[in-house]
């Protein structure tokens, strides 16, 4: 069998052995409802609480601050639909950018549908948003600013304490979707000057199908899941015992792991130099300020789909760019918005390094990749 190298760990990560091993009991002889009295009952409640506390030590906050969800999509609803609903008679404005997940621009437009007004700012060609753009675009019916941490495509960082401040300045509830920094950079809600942050599981080699909303103590949001009260009456639901414990333990182990991130940026580097070796290729993104893992590639006159089926071939995972739209022949919103051309933005590839990638890794990827390049040009009517 040829060597299966996984690159695509901004799509999904493979649970940590430990964290199944925590989860494991979840399941089985620790079953209780975590709202019974009784000690079964009190035990997955324990359960609860200890992972959360693991999961806001990881972000510097305190543990009544965090609100477990369902995904880090549920999330971004729940921040924005909840500061919205809350203070649509304070004011009806939203400052977004044009290249946050659909989880934050679906929602921000299913809310223009329902009356409110967005601003999408635009970024730069390395996928930065300018703070002062957000000072100019805030008005007085401005509640809420909303600008993701990293691009889960191209991993460009935005500055982020900058914005936080002009947000703390006028008073202006900040959310930001955080869930591709987690266990990458270090996340801090107070530095960041955060009022309210998205986080998921799977990305960290936890569990799918769990999240939290971290919820600033003193910002108020109108809950979207209306039921029996759980989660301080913020997300009713009978909690995912298992999945939060792997949450929390996925948690712990990326706050200690964070120092090997460095090692990982130094991977990433490597395999970015290599591959910029290719006739006409180029870097998507900023080419410091990215995400550790991040690599994302463009090259004329193929299409990233073909590439990743024949990388696939080789044993090699990668992306074009996010899984949820890898399926849609639209081109990405974040490299229009960076400013490629629709044809430029379909000869791209997204290459996410992790925990378990080597060096060998890398060298394979970059011994198969020109050759399929180069046939794939030779097919391409556009290379002529
Ligand atoms: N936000 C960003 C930046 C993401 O990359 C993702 C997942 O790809 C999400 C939100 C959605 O998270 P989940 O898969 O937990 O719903």
């Amino acid at each position: 069998m040829a060597k299966q190298v996984y690159m695509d760990h901004s799509a999904t990560t493979a649970v940590d052995p430990v964290v199944t091993e925590a989860m494991l009991p979840y399941f089985s002889e620790k079953y209780g409802n975590p709202s019974s009295l009784y000690s079964i009952g009190r035990q997955s409640r324990k359960a609860i609480e200890e992972a959360r506390q693991k999961v806001a030590d990881l972000i510097g906050a305190k543990k009544e601050e965090i609100i477990f969800t369902g995904s880090g999509t549920e999330s971004d609803n729940l921040a924005i639909k909840g500061i919205a609903l809350k203070n649509r008679t304070k004011g009806d404005h939203i400052i977004t950018s044009s290249i946050e997940h659909h989880a934050v621009l679906n929602t921000c437009k299913y809310l223009e549908k329902n009356g409110f007004k967005v601003t999408y700012l635009p970024v730069n060609k390395e996928g930065l948003v300018d703070p002062a753009d957000v000072q100019k675009a805030i008005t007085p019916q401005t509640i809420l600013i909303s600008i993701m941490h990293a691009n889960n495509e191209i991993g460009t960082i935005q500055p982020i304490e900058e914005i936080g401040r002009i947000a703390k300045e006028k008073n202006i509830p900040f959310h930001t979707d955080a869930v591709q920094t987690i266990g990458k950079i270090p996340v801090n809600v107070d530095t960041l000057g955060i009022s309210l942050l998205s986080i998921s599981a799977h990305k960290i080699y936890g569990p799918k199908g769990v999240g939290a909303l971290y919820l600033r103590k003193g910002t108020f949001i109108e809950p979207q899941m209306h039921g029996g009260g759980h989660e301080r009456n913020i997300r009713s639901s009978t909690e995912n015992v298992p999945g939060i414990v792997g949450f929390g333990k996925a948690c712990e182990l990326a706050k200690g792991r964070l120092p090997d991130e460095a090692n990982l940026a130094k991977l990433r580097d490597s395999l970015i130099k290599s591959v910029l070796q290719i006739k006409e290729s180029y870097l998507n993104g900023h080419p410091t300020k990215r995400l550790p893992g991040n690599a994302n590639f463009r090259f004329s006159y193929i299409e990233g789909e073909s590439m990743i089926l024949s990388l696939d071939m080789k044993g090699v995972a990668a992306s074009t760019g996010s899984a949820c739209s890898s399926t849609s022949l639209e081109p990405s919103h974040v490299l229009i918005a960076i400013g490629l051309r629709p044809e430029e933005s379909h000869g791209s590839l997204r290459f996410s390094l992790g925990r378990e990638n080597t060096q060998e890794d890398v060298d394979h990827v970059v011994s198969i990749l020109p050759d399929i390049v180069n046939k794939l040009r030779m097919m391409s009517p556009l290379a002529r």
